[in-house]
């Protein structure tokens, strides 16, 4: 029996045929909210953070949040501003709704998309698949 490849290059090969799993199709982690509650106001300090995680326009996340939460705010140089006292698990389940309906890709399920406008429309389309699914028009 004659052993073609040395051990280290046995190992080398080893790794090389296993398929390879980035950290984003493991597990995408929704990031979450960071902020507190002052008076009638609830602070949001890591929207923008969130948004790049997301890779999203903080802008949309922020209009999205209004129309969940039937408020209005204010997003400024310290955090986002919402009118009304919002529980954090309460916020990151809307940031989770947001990631499902404008991140996630109603195919494959990775978070590889993008949102695009198409004649006043807007569309999910996702890198890893090629899908393109119409979600809402937040205006
Ligand atoms: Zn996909």
């Amino acid at each position: 029996m004659v052993f073609k490849y040395n051990y280290d290059e046995m190992l080398d090969k080893a790794y090389k045929e296993l398929p390879e799993v980035s950290k984003e199709e493991v597990r995408f982690e929704i990031p979450k909210v960071k902020g507190s509650i002052q008076g009638n106001r609830t602070i949001i300090t890591n929207l923008q953070q969130i948004a790049n995680d997301l890779r999203r326009d903080i802008n949309h996340v922020f209009k999205f949040l209004l129309r969940e939460l039937a408020t209005t705010g204010d997003i400024k140089s310290g955090g986002t501003i919402f009118v009304g006292r919002f529980n954090s698990s309460f916020l990151n389940e809307k940031i989770e709704k947001y990631v499902k309906e404008f991140v996630m890709c109603d195919q494959c399920g990775k978070p590889d998309t993008e949102l695009m406008k198409e004649r006043g429309l807007t569309f999910k389309r996702c890198a890893a698949c090629g899908a393109k699914s119409s979600v809402r028009t937040l205006k």
